[in-house]
C-alpha cells in the first residue's frame, strides 16, 4: 500500500456571506392580474406605489387586469400568428396563378428550347 492518502482540504463553497439589503424593509403589496386566457400573475409593488390598471401577462403577452371576471380584451394582433400566416393571408390564389402562368409562359416561349 502506498498509503498516500493525501486528502486534500476540500474547502468548498466558502462563499461570501455578505448579503446586501434585500429590500425587506419596504412592505410589498401583491396584486393579482388575470389575462383573457385565465393566466394569473402576481407582481409585487412597493407599498406606496400606484397599482396599474393593466399588466402584461408574462405567459402570453396579453394585457391582464385586476378583475378576474372581466379581463381586458386581447390585442388585435395575435402574438402567435406567424409571419408566414400573414403572407399567406395577403397573397391570394390569383397571385399564385399569375406566378404560375408567368412561369409557364416562360417555359413555353423558351427560345433556347432543346
Ligand atoms: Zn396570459
Amino acid at each position: 500500500m502506498a498509503g498516500g492518502s493525501a486528502i486534500r482540504g476540500s474547502r468548498v463553497g466558502a462563499g461570501p456571506m455578505g448579503e446586501a439589503e434585500r429590500g425587506e424593509a419596504a412592505p410589498r403589496t401583491y396584486v393579482s392580474f388575470w389575462c383573457a386566457k385565465g393566466h394569473e400573475t402576481r407582481p409585487s409593488f412597493a407599498h406606496d406605489a400606484a397599482i396599474p390598471e393593466s399588466w402584461d401577462c408574462p405567459r402570453c403577452g396579453w394585457p391582464a387586469g385586476t378583475d378576474k371576471e372581466a379581463p381586458p380584451a386581447p390585442p388585435r394582433t395575435e402574438p402567435y400568428k406567424t409571419h408566414l400566416a400573414y403572407v399567406r393571408e395577403r397573397r391570394s390564389d390569383k397571385d399564385g396563378e399569375d406566378i404560375l402562368k408567368e412561369a409557364l409562359d416562360k417555359l413555353r416561349g423558351n427560345p433556347w428550347k432543346p
